[in-house]
């Protein structure tokens, strides 16, 4: 498997963290992913997952 790039800095690492989902209108949407340095520094973006999540008052 070859290393992906961080959406961030564009280097590519092979320790990748997502970091969000982005909706491409095709398929089912892409991963995002970055280098564990910038993921500390990025916001989660919008995820399938996180928009449930964000509904549900806790
Ligand atoms: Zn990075």
């Amino acid at each position: 498997m070859s290393a992906t790039r961080c959406c961030r800095c564009g280097r590519p690492t092979e320790a990748r963290v997502a970091v969000g989902w982005r909706d491409t209108g095709s398929n089912s949407g892409t991963t995002v992913y970055a280098c564990p340095d910038c993921a500390l520094k990025i916001d989660p973006g919008p995820s399938p997952e996180d928009t449930q999540s964000a509904t549900d008052p806790r």
